[in-house]
């Protein structure tokens, strides 16, 4: 993993210490001796996690945090506080100032790589996450959104054998979260998979199970693996925490629970969880738009083109037929002519829906362009393809196409070109080359007409 990490310290010393532990590690190193260099340098270069001093004279390190968290070109860079004191209440504060992690001084070798590495770990997933939505229409409105507002009741789900610990930690979350508490790791996986939450809690001490083995089946569960973790440790626990830590937990806190910080780190966890969630379905909505056509919800060209060729290279390495019927709407020009343009996006919308609907599931539909349409159909020979042709060619001579409510009723036809990889074609292109030469035969030879490929 390579990454550029900033270190902030106002003691030489100090930032000598971390960046030599950082560079054996491979990763490039930045440094600064303040809190307004580090602003500087975070606006002017690409830098992707900073180890954060709090005390240091002019500004401190919570007001960077704050600083940096306000700015939105700079608030998804991950912020770890290293403090030197270990008080709960500078770390509630950190939080507050929006800090993703905390060390403690003198920082600990082993925690210092596994939090960096998993910090880093969750910022690739954002930014790639980001890079995606970038083209969407929301993006402006995400831009906005730094790290999300948690708006909804969170559900969050509690692992922990013992009442007492369940009650508390309900009770310091009720203003934040409405807890469901599971005694039994197996039930709660199951639960977990079945309904959906914003966090799971973890007790590090579960009797009979292994607290970790829990966290590897919620992050490996298709249904799971995107939402956060956080464990509970006692003190002293080091190695376990470095451990879950690898295996993709997200946070730790350690017993005695300080309730502001479990809702601190709580809140924190949500917050990013929902934004990585407003992000990933907007790049789901721009996928989609990039893929489908709007004016008949049918796959659009750039799609066929990527699909066709995977359909095409599996076929052939199967050794399995597949055929591709290529058709375009006879004489549409004149239903524009004479009835307006409106009217004939009206017929291409029934056209295309007439095409779905005499099409298995497993082919593949698409407007290529106008009034022209591709139909690749998998696992299926020139014969069947022939017969699919015929009765799509039927299911528009045989209905007329109305013209909105109660308006004109007009006879359509269409021609039809098909051609199957059987007949030796090496690239999809060729095939459908094939099939374009049959649908021009189908024309010339006056139109409403199945024409094969000559094979
Ligand atoms: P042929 O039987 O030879 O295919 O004749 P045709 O009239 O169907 O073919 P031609 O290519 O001459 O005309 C197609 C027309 O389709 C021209 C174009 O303006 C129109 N057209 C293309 N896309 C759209 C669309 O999205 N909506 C509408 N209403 N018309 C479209
Ligand atoms: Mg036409
Ligand atoms: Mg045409």
């Amino acid at each position: 993993m390579t990454a550029r990490i900033l270190v902030v310290d106002d003691i030489p010393a100090n930032v000598k210490v971390l960046e030599a532990r950082l560079i054996a590690e491979y990763f490039d190193v930045l440094t600064a001796s303040d809190g307004y260099m580090a602003l500087s340098i975070c606006e002017q270069t690409q830098v992707d996690l900073i180890l954060l001093d709090v005390m240091m004279p002019g500004i401190d390190g919570f007001e960077v945090c704050e600083r940096l968290k306000a700015n939105t070109r700079t608030a998804h860079i991950p912020v770890v506080m290293v403090t030197a004191l270990d008080q709960p209440s500078d770390r509630v504060r950190g939080l507050k100032a929006g800090a993703d992690d905390f060390l403690t001084k003198p920082v600990n070798d082993l925690q210092l790589v596994s939090r960096v590495k998993s910090l880093l770990r969750l910022k690739t997933l954002s930014d790639e996450l980001r890079v995606r939505a970038q083209k969407s229409p929301e993006m402006d409105e995400l831009g906005r959104l730094t790290e999300g507002r948690v708006e909804e009741a969170a559900q969050v789900l509690l692992v922990d054998p013992r009442a007492s610990s369940q009650e508390r930690i309900i009770k310091a979350l009720k203003p934040v979260a409405e807890v469901t508490a599971m005694p039994d790791p197996q039930a709660a996986l199951f639960e977990a998979a079945e309904s959906s939450y914003d966090l799971v809690i973890v007790s590090g001490n579960l009797e009979d199970y292994d607290p970790l083995r829990l966290c590897s089946q919620l992050r490996s569960l298709e249904r799971t693996r995107f939402i956060p973790l956080l464990i509970i440790t006692e003190q002293g626990e080091e190695d376990l925490i470095i451990r879950a830590l690898d295996l993709g937990v997200n946070d730790y806190i350690v017993r005695p629970l300080d309730p502001n910080e479990l809702v601190a780190r709580t809140v924190t966890q949500i917050r990013r969880k929902r934004y990585n969630d407003r992000l990933r379905s907007s790049v789901q909505q721009s996928f989609e738009l990039a893929v489908t056509d709007p004016l008949t919800g049918l796959a659009n060209r750039r799609y066929l083109e990527t699909h066709f060729k995977i359909l095409f290279a599996r076929a052939a390495a199967r050794g399995r037929p597949l055929s591709i019927c290529v058709t375009d709407i006879d004489r549409f020009k004149s239903v524009n002519d004479t009835y307006g343009h409106d009217a004939g996006d009206e017929v291409i919308k029934e056209f295309a829906a007439r095409i779905r609907a005499s099409v298995r599931g497993a082919d593949l539909a698409c407007r290529y362009g106008g009034e022209e349409f591709v139909v690749i159909m998998p696992d299926t020979p020139p014969e069947q393809a022939a017969l699919i042709a015929e009765r799509l060619r039927k299911a528009i001579e045989d209905r007329e196409f109305v013209l909105g409510a109660g308006g004109p009723r007009i006879s359509m036809t269409a021609s039809m070109g098909i051609a199957s990889n059987l007949a030796g074609a090496e690239t999809p292109e060729q095939l459908l080359k094939q099939a374009d030469l049959a649908l021009y035969q189908a024309k010339n030879s006056g139109r409403n007409r199945v024409v094969a490929a000559a094979a």
